[in-house]
Order: C-alpha cells, then sequence, then structure tokens
C-alpha cells in the first residue's frame, strides 16, 4: 500500500513528490532499510545501534516534513522503535530540526522557493 503526493505551487510553479503511507519494515533488512529509505548519517547510526541490540521497530511511515524556520519541505522515512526514539531530521538548509506536517494544512504552508502561500496538492495516487 503506497501513496504518492505532487505538490505545486500555484505562484512560481515550484513542484514536488513526496511518498507517504505506511511501510512494513519486515520486508526489509535492516542493512536494506538504512541504503532504501534513510540518508542522514546520524540516523543510520542510531538505527544500526538499535538493531544490534535487537530494539524492535514499532511503526515505519513516510512523512512530509517542514521546517518551521525556512519553510523547507522534505519527504523523509519516520521509524519509531520500542525503546522510544523515534528518527528525526534537520533541515539541509538552515540546520533547524523538521517537524511533521499534515498536507491537509498545505495552504497555510509558505512555498518553499517563493515563500508564498500558494502550494496546493496537484496529484494523490494511491496505489497497492
Ligand atoms: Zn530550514
Ligand atoms: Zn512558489
Amino acid at each position: 500500500m503506497g501513496e504518492r503526493l505532487s505538490v505545486l505551487c500555484k505562484n512560481c510553479l515550484f513542484t514536488e513528490e513526496f511518498e507517504l503511507g505506511k511501510e512494513n519494515e519486515s520486508e526489509y533488512s535492516i542493512q536494506e532499510l538504512i541504503n532504501n529509505f534513510i540518508d542522514d548519517k546520524k540516523v543510520k547510526k542510531s538505527i544500526l545501534k538499535r538493531s544490534k541490540y535487537n530494539i524492535p521497530i514499532l511503526d515505519m511511515k513516510h512523512e512530509i516534513l517542514i521546517c518551521s524556520k525556512c519553510g523547507n519541505m522534505k519527504g523523509k522515512t519516520v521509524i519509531e522503535f520500542a525503546d522510544g526514539y523515534i528518527t528525526r531530521y534537520c533541515c539541509e538548509k538552515c540546520g533547524h530540526e523538521l517537524e511533521s506536517f499534515d498536507y491537509h494544512e498545505i495552504r497555510k504552508a509558505a512555498c518553499p522557493d517563493c515563500n508564498e502561500k500558494a502550494l496546493m496538492v496537484k496529484e494523490h495516487i494511491f496505489w497497492g
């Protein structure tokens, strides 16, 4: 079961695609999981450490994260472990921590490119 969301800015035509939805972590080895979904070195390390101690994954999903400081939007894989650790990511542009973002609120978010509140959902595809 997958979901893909295309976002478009009506002002500057910025466009970005995001994967959304749950992922079944048992389909992947921990190495595959890291290689396929995680691009942050620190997060990779934290995951490997937990795998070493056999701490189970409770939840894994693809989300849109947003920087409350500069408006940067990123599609990230958020994984929650049984010890309470949840993967956290920082904004590549300004270093501020990214927060989860509900795409239903897209009209309230500023475009990462032109800073206008002109974002809309262009397409929302489900499969699986
Ligand atoms: Zn930022
Ligand atoms: Zn824009």
